[in-house]
């Protein structure tokens, strides 16, 4: 069959490369690609909110199936339009991607099912939320409804600070039309776990888990990023978590979803905190995890095509999903400066080494080719992800694997998976 991707980043990239080992699969396009998604799939250049050139280009091609990697291109309603088209399509519908697109909704479909998530209020009136926090408990976490680059989320310590936070979400609109609605909620602490999952609409079929690393600096310093590394399976994520989560969110979720009339048949990415009062969902996103699929599509036994087609056709319970009882480790390589200010265009050496050894991967984020030169084109430029026995040599192998590429700014984290040694 013919498949399209849609999407540019290293999830796209764990997407086709876990895509290319079907048999099924004969021919792939990604839309818009980059430089190290070339190796599987033709790229073209129409970008993932060009919806009316994706659709054309997927007819004009026969594609037979779209999976689409990205959050905007969801909530927008690619899936829609692409099954409107008559193309078979991977993702939720716009109406059921609103379990990403917007907290206040995800966080009301939480409270009325008794999911169980932070204590919050939502508000569309600036006054309304100001009010709201002269009587508040501080730290308190402030959240724009709408996608707003992982950067919609305010932590703040004080009255003032969280003064200044609806006027910078709500009145300055610096995450425009996405802080139209926002969500104000109790601040927990504990261990962050990512657990994605397929859904058919109605059966859930959850993955092996994953530890994101957020900040930019080491020791969970700096700003927040995409994600600048990840382990996968997470030592946190207990039988006792797992469950739970059985029992009240996951099943619970895609329940819910059906029940409100919005059937979900997609990702659905569980954002979990393992807090002192139980675990909590955080957050809901509706497509896999960057960087976290970098390190779960590795260690997958499935063939990825017949667990998508499972989804789209309601046959994911006749699916038997199998994770390597291994582990992954990837550790992202960004350009110095990110996520502020950072240079691109910098020659990249060294990717050929990945080639040689297995259990090694180089996943491409923010790469293009300049002539014959895989140059940088993004903040978050690679993502080296390796296996081990376990975590510990999985950590080793991809720290020893981040010294085989070279590129002008290089910079990293050195502690992605520190959380390893206080299990
Ligand atoms: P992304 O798109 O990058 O996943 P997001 O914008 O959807 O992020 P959230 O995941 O909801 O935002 O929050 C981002 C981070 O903020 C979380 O990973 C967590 O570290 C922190 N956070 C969010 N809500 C809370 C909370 N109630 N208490 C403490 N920390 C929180």
């Amino acid at each position: 069959m013919k498949v399209l991707i849609v999407g540019s980043g290293g999830r796209e990239h764990a997407i086709a490369e876990s895509a290319a080992k079907s048999d099924k699969v004969e021919k792939m396009y990604c839309a818009p690609g980059n430089a190290g998604i070339a190796e599987y799939a033709e790229c073209v250049d129409i970008g993932a909110m060009e919806f009316d050139r994706l659709v054309a280009f997927a007819k004009e091609k026969a594609v037979d199936l779209v999976i689409v990697g990205m959050d905007d291109p969801l909530v927008g309603g690619l899936v829609d339009e692409m099954e409107a088209a008559g193309i078979r399509t991977f993702g939720p519908r716009k109406n059921a991607a609103i379990l990403e697109g917007s907290k206040a909704f995800s966080k009301d479909l939480m409270k009325k099912y008794n999911i169980p998530t932070a204590a919050y209020e939502n508000f569309t009136d600036p006054d309304k939320a100001l009010a709201y926090l002269e009587n508040a408990k501080f730290p308190i976490v402030l959240k724009a409804d709408g996608l707003a680059l992982g950067k919609g989320v305010l932590i703040c310590n004080t009255l003032e600070e969280a003064k200044e936070g609806v006027k910078t979400i709500m009145l300055d609109k610096k995450f425009g039309s996405a802080g139209n609605e926002m969500v104000i909620e109790e601040f927990m602490t504990g261990r962050e776990v990512s657990v994605l999952s397929f859904v058919d609409g109605k059966t859930i079929k959850t993955m092996t888990s994953a530890q994101d690393h957020k900040r930019a600096g080491d020791g969970d310093t700096g700003l927040n990023t995409g994600g600048m590394g990840t382990f996968s399976p997470s030592p946190f994520y207990t039988k006792e978590v797992e469950d739970f989560c059985n029992k009240y969110v996951y099943q619970a979720t895609v329940d819910a979803m059906a029940a409100e009339g919005r059937e979900f048949k997609g990702i659905i990415f569980f954002g979990l905190m393992l807090t002192e009062g139980g675990t909590k969902v955080l957050e809901y996103n509706a497509r896999f995890g960057d960087p976290e699929a970098q390190v779960v599509l590795p260690r997958m036994k499935n063939d990825l095509i017949d667990v998508i087609e499972a989804c789209i056709d309601g046959t994911l319970d006749q699916i038997d999903l199998q994770f390597e009882d291994n582990a992954a480790v990837c550790v992202v390589l960004a350009s110095d400066g990110y996520p502020v200010k950072y240079e691109k265009g910098l020659p990249i050496t060294g990717l050929d080494e990945f080639k040689k050894h297995e259990g090694y991967y180089c996943f491409h984020a923010g790469t293009k080719f300049d002539g014959d030169q895989i140059v940088t084109n993004g903040g978050r430029v690679l993502g080296v992800t390796a296996k081990g026995k376990d975590l510990k040599e999985a950590r080793a192998n991809a720290y020893a694997a981040t010294e085989w590429v070279h590129f002008d700014n290089k910079y990293m984290r050195h502690d992605i998976g520190k959380a390893i040694d206080e299990a």
